[in-house]
């Protein structure tokens, strides 16, 4: 048994007008949907058959949306607004955190579950959320959050990072988040090797060793910039190759790499490509963004994350990833309709208008339908998410389960 999405519109190639493209041809479809897959896919028509049917209203269907970069275990939301405490450096920021957090009256899991709510609003069915792992919480943070992930089975893919936050070796935390990667975490993350740390070789020599030990993706926070960060960069660079990591590393923030000019700029980021580096980027607004469309120019893989939702670090962020794609286009100066449609690849891992359509019969049945007529509107005008499945579930739908 098998169920009809009837009457969705897919994006199947672009309007031109001589050069200009001016729009995207869409084609209303009918898609089959046996279990997680979409097993059909053909022309709108009248089906009379048995199988369950769901009446897509002409939306437009697009790829489910990836939060790359968030932080499950920091989250207030649900706790009366306060602002966050002054700290003169990122030590005190993390020192105080810890307190902070363990005082507040709404537990983890409840904080945790608001914040997956709000993004799930927005078509998000991918997590990555980093979780704090470190002697002053040990396996704590973790075995919350993977309690609590056992509500969504079904709901969508998360992706845990093992996160050193107060320093792998400033905080001793190589056999906590050795322990975590045993029991769950399924990356390791990291952060600031050089500053935080104080050695860049032996916190990443750490790093990666568990990395290959465990057979884990590496996730991590680099803030550090000028030749701290290069630091850092090329270290991590060297040890992507030396452990064959390629395609498991990537780096969060990566506000350094604006300190890259000249000579150096075009054979490091062509390096970040060739050894399939890629960056997670909360698309800052305070001067420090890495140039990111001049590092996808080069092929790297570049994708978003909201990262701070109202926590112990900022008082800003909505959960609304989709607000954070705007604003890339908009920082960017990317205005027209195919440099628009190809940014949502920055939320999605793919692209929706190419060669062929971006969903084929066989494939995962994970999308979101939205009122929109194009990915380019979508992108530009934060256009409203409608319903979300996730592996052939409707796991979100606006008429339902907007809060
Ligand atoms: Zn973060």
């Amino acid at each position: 048994m098998g169920k009809w999405l009837q009457n969705v519109r897919i994006e199947t190639a672009y309007i031109k007008k001589g050069d200009f493209v001016s729009g995207t041809k869409t084609q209303a479809v009918d898609l089959f949907i046996e279990e997680d897959k979409v097993s059909k896919i053909q022309k709108h028509q009248t089906i009379d058959d048995s199988n369950e049917k769901i009446d897509g209203q002409g939306y437009l269907i697009l790829p489910g949306i990836q939060e790359k970069h968030c932080h499950f275990d920091k989250s207030k939301l649900g706790v009366p607004w306060e602002p966050i405490t002054p700290a003169p450096s990122i030590i005190e920021r993390f020192t105080n955190e810890i307190p902070q957090l363990n005082s507040l009256n709404l537990s983890l899991s409840e904080r945790m579950k608001n914040l997956i709510e709000k993004e799930r609003q927005h078509g998000v069915s991918f997590f990555r959320s980093h979780i704090d792992v470190h002697p002053k919480v040990g396996q704590s943070f973790l075995q919350q959050t993977i309690e609590t992930l056992k509500e969504y089975q079904g709901k969508f893919a998360c992706q845990l990072v093992a996160f050193p936050q107060h320093g792998m070796l400033l905080s001793n935390a190589y056999q906590d988040i050795k322990t975590a990667l045993a029991n769950g975490a399924d990356l390791i993350g990291g952060v600031d090797p050089t500053v935080l740390d104080g050695d860049t070789e032996k916190s990443l020599n750490q790093t990666f060793d568990l990395a290959t030990q465990f057979n884990a993706p590496i996730d991590i926070h680099i803030h550090e910039q000028g030749e701290d960060g290069k630091k850092t960069f090329y270290e991590l660079l060297k040890l992507t190759k030396e452990s064959k990591w390629q395609n498991k590393v990537a780096i969060s923030h990566a506000f350094g790499l604006n300190d890259f000019i000249g000579k150096e700029r075009k054979e490091f980021f062509q390096e970040l490509a060739d050894q399939q580096i890629s960056i997670i980027s909360s698309v800052p607004l305070d001067g420090v963004i890495p140039p990111l469309e001049e590092l996808r120019q080069y092929g790297v893989n570049v994708s978003l994350g909201c990262d701070n939702v109202y926590d112990s670090w900022s008082p800003f962020g909505n959960g609304n990833i989709l607000e954070k794609l705007s604003r890339y286009a908009e920082i960017f100066k990317i205005t027209t309709q195919d440099g628009l449609t190809d940014c949502l690849e920055l939320v999605t891992g793919k692209k929706t208008v190419g060669e062929k359509l971006w969903l084929q019969e066989g494939d995962e049945a994970t999308f979101i339908l939205a009122d929109s007529s194009c990915s380019a509107e979508f992108v530009a005008r934060q256009s409203e998410v409608c319903a979300s499945f996730y592996q052939g579930n409707t796991v979100f739908s606006s008429q339902n389960d907007r809060r």
